[in-house]
């Protein structure tokens, strides 16, 4: 009788994006707080839809937000 276990059911919706790209998108403050309270799927500033995880900071940032936060802030929008 083995007491280890090892497998899981997989209960989530599988999603090669987030699983591939394991990169940290930036995104609004309004949509942090949908993303991260209510588990909503945000869209990020490159446009990449997605649900936020939980620890953004171990991930690379998305060279993609990068830039067009880069554009926001040139352009002086907030
Ligand atoms: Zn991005």
């Amino acid at each position: 009788m083995s007491t280890d276990v090892t497998e899981r059911p997989d209960t989530r919706p599988s999603d090669p994006g987030l699983e591939e790209g394991k990169v940290a998108h930036i995104i609004r403050k309004d949509d942090q707080m949908r993303g991260y309270v209510m588990g909503e799927e945000v869209i990020a500033l490159c446009g990449e839809r997605f649900i936020p995880t939980r620890d953004p900071e171990q991930y690379p940032v998305c060279e993609g937000c990068k830039q067009a936060l880069t554009m926001l802030r040139a352009s002086g929008g907030n």
